[in-house]
């Protein structure tokens, strides 16, 4: 079994002794491993010799009315599916106060890379990300640290945090892992009922119609978001929003081109699902 810590200071240790021996990368995720979690974890391999996966569900970045309490576990599985993939060893805090203990009230408020999309959304969401990720930096010292670009928004706010803070981290992102049918890949997909799993497949047609759109030359902003709000809509999805962005800014730009991103956020039931992707690309 992979060697497991569960405590900030082992997890302290344990990098220190790996960054002996090289490289370190650091892949930080909530666990409930998936492909997308494991297609950072190989990656972060050909990077390193020591790969160091944490997995904490870390509430500061979760509202008040969102799925702290019941989102998905399975520690062994997730050490399996690590040790499988090339990781080395894994962080996973024994709870909540080993990241917080009492008295913690020093926090990293990101600018206005968090203000649209999700951060309009989820208030407070990206500071206890940016909180948890510098944390997780400062323990491990990481060479790199790997990040999907599912959590698009949020990769651009760490690069940005990174550099901002001079933590000596370099931030990689990865391209999304998705089902066969398009699907992105994601733990909450866990939740989801059969007739919700169909619905789910709306954000991809979404991003997929938009493209087929822009490919056509449209290139209004406005018009390739009415056209993925549509195809959100026909599947039974409620939108969170819809909206096609710079990928650089995350701005509205005046006109699409083909680096040029949308970015989706749909309920299907009670389920809260994220997909992205830059108009000029197919996969
Ligand atoms: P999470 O466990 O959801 O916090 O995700 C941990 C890391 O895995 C983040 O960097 C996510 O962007 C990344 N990730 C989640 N889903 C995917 C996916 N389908 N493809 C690639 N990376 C992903």
């Amino acid at each position: 079994m992979l060697p497991l810590v569960h405590t900030a200071h082992d997890f302290r240790r344990a990098c220190q002794e790996a960054r002996l021996d090289g490289a370190l990368a650091l892949v930080p995720t909530m666990g409930y491993l998936h492909d997308g979690h494991i297609s950072l974890v190989k990656a972060a391999r050909q990077a390193a010799p020591t790969v160091a996966v944490t997995i904490f569900v870390n509430p500061t970045q979760f509202g008040p009315s969102e799925d702290l309490g019941r989102y998905p576990r399975d520690l062994e599985g997730d050490l399996r599916k690590c040790e499988a993939a090339g990781g080395s060893f894994v962080f996973a805090p024994a709870g909540p106060q080993e990241m917080y203990p009492p008295g913690f009230q020093t926090y990293v408020e990101p600018g206005p890379l968090a203000q649209p999309l999700c951060g309009a959304r989820r208030p407070g969401h990206f500071r206890g990300v940016c909180t948890v990720v510098a944390k997780l930096f400062a323990l491990s010292r990481a060479d790199c640290a790997f990040f999907g670009e599912k959590d698009f928004q949020q990769l651009q706010i760490i690069r940005r945090m990174a550099q901002d803070l001079n933590l000596g981290t370099d931030v990689v992102g990865r391209p999304i892992v998705r089902e066969k049918d398009g699907l992105a890949l994601s733990s909450r997909n866990a939740y989801l009922s059969p007739e919700e799993r169909q619905q789910a497949l709306g954000l991809w047609r979404a991003l997929s119609q938009a493209r087929a759109r822009f490919a056509a030359g449209e290139r209004d902003v406005a018009a390739l978001e009415r056209v993925a709000s549509e195809v959100l809509d026909q599947h039974g999805l409620r939108a969170d929003y819809a909206e096609v962005r710079d990928p650089a800014d995350l701005q509205r730009p005046p006109q699409a081109d083909a680096a040029t991103r949308v970015f989706l956020a749909a309920f299907a039931g009670k389920t809260r699902l994220i997909d992205n992707g830059a108009l000029g690309e197919t996969g």
